[in-house]
């Protein structure tokens, strides 16, 4: 048997989350009101109402791909998608056909490429809720701007989906800041394409449509990928594309109708909007304006002698990177990689709020105090919540008896009254228990209140137990 290849594509919506809709002045956060209170005759597509396009969502679409630095067009166009549905009032979809506004891109995930096809920009339907045999309208997210993001066939397992797919979260989320991208609230929306090859023969294409959490695309794809993999050879001959739905609830896909073709939409030219020459636009700025991506924030760690695992943990934890930044300031230079790694595997316990104004000064001197040795890693955990409680690092230092002990003769003390203290403890270890190590240094560093160098404590135990 030939060796089976997964080919998984992806097409993402998004909700930008601009103040007005797409082609009309109403508001764009519908969520939570009272059902058609957010609508206009543009939105409703009463006839005769004329839409205008809301410059904002293009220059942020435009914006998104430059982030995954696809080609911007000269010219971009609108154009009508028809198709019937109660939730259209128009007949058709205002989007975009041959002409979009972003062409290409790509986005790496563990090495790996992921290429767009394209971003383009359309407006959202309104909602269909069905209750007590009724089916109900609400229109209020008709007009809402959606990119619509569309991948290459590039991505080769379930896992890599989902993993590309918290990444474009937060590419749109945190860097590009155009949504809010939660997908549970169908800010975001993914329809997935998976199909296999044993590089000769092609399964067919199935399509799952509206997939509303990550976890849900990874179960839906893996399923797919076991069912065509288990029907393999036996995949039919005219192979189309076949759309499946998933329950989530009963973790199952099943069939749900086959694809229009994309003539079945009748697409042509929005007559009422004139084609965008994207040259009125200052792409430069916009550029300026993308947040760093987190490629670029953990190379520039690393660069500062930060290890690439702890660089990863700052990059990905917003909380953690902004606590780095403004200790970082308060710091002396080359103790970096030191912070890094204190907020990276949180030895204080805690993050610090990003409002450190009140106490990032007197936490960088207990790191320095810490770098320099004057100091044990239990004791900075209990100074740092001292300090958090609004102490100056000398107070804090002061009531907790002072810097780190380091002294054979005193922690030789600690040593025998802990070993008196347990003396079964102490005969377990004689007798070849030595796993209860770590009991007696925790003990010892308790009766130190944490000011006992740990190596020492270390050291003298074993002397004292072994000798
Ligand atoms: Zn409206
Ligand atoms: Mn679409």
């Amino acid at each position: 048997m030939n060796t089976l290849k997964t080919t998984i594509g992806l097409e993402i919506h998004v909700q930008l989350k601009t103040k007005s809709k797409m082609f009309c002045r109403c508001d764009n956060s519908a969520e939570g009101k009272a059902p058609n209170t957010v609508v206009c005759p543009v939105c409703l597509g009463l006839p005769g109402a004329l839409p205008v396009a809301n410059k904002q969502a293009i220059e942020w679409t435009i914006k998104a791909g430059l982030a995954i630095d696809s080609q911007i067009p000269k010219i971009a166009k609108f154009d009508r998608k028809h198709y019937f549905y109660p939730d259209l009032p128009k007949g058709y979809q205002i989007s975009q056909y041959d002409e979009p506004f972003c062409i290409g891109g790509a986005i790496e995930i563990g090495g790996q490429k992921i290429r767009f096809n394209r971003i383009h920009l359309e407006e959202d339907a309104g909602k269909l809720i069905h209750a007590d045999g009724k089916s109900l309208v609400d229109l209020n997210r008709a007009g809402t701007p959606l990119m619509e993001m569309v991948t290459e066939p590039d991505i080769t397992s379930p896992k890599t989906a989902g993993d590309f797919l918290r990444r474009l979260q937060k590419l749109v989320r945190d860097e590009v800041k155009v949504s809010d991208a939660d997908m549970e609230k169908g800010h975001m929306r993914c329809d997935a394409n998976i199909s296999i090859t044993d590089g000769e023969r092609m399964s067919e294409i199935v399509e799952i449509k509206n997939l509303n959490s990550f976890r849900f695309v990874e179960k839906a794809l893996a399923l797919e990928e076991e069912r065509l993999k288990s029907e393999y050879p036996n995949w039919p001959e005219k192979k189309g594309k076949v759309t499946r739905g998933y329950d989530s609830e009963n973790n199952i896909t099943y069939v749900q109708r086959t694809k229009e073709e994309a003539a079945d939409y009748r697409y042509f030219p929005e007559p009422d909007l004139p084609p965008f020459d994207s040259s009125v636009f200052d792409l430069e700025s916009l550029r300026l304006e993308i947040g760093q991506t987190e490629e670029t924030v953990i190379d520039a760690l690393v660069s500062k002698g930060i290890a690439e695992t702890e660089a990863k943990v700052l990059a990905r934890d917003k909380q953690k990177m902004l606590a780095f930044e403004a200790l970082s300031k308060e710091i002396q230079s080359g103790n970096e990689p030191l912070l890094a790694r204190i907020i990276s595997q949180n030895y204080f316990g805690f993050t610090p709020r990003e409002e450190l104004t009140g106490y990032a000064k007197e936490l960088a001197k207990l790191i320095e105090a810490f770098a320099s040795n004057k100091i044990s890693k239990p004791a900075l955990a209990n100074l740092a919540n001292e300090i958090k409680s609004g102490k100056t690092f000398e107070d804090a230092l002061e009531e907790s008896g002072g810097v780190q002990v380091g002294g054979e003769s005193e922690i030789g003390k600690w040593v025998s009254e802990v070993l008196e203290e347990n003396p079964n403890e102490a005969a377990a270890y004689k007798n070849g228990k030595t796993q209860l190590l770590g009991f007696f240094v925790g003990a010892v560093m308790r009766k130190s209140r944490g000011r006992a160098n740990p190596e020492i404590v270390n050291k003298l135990l074993k002397e004292y137990l072994e000798g």
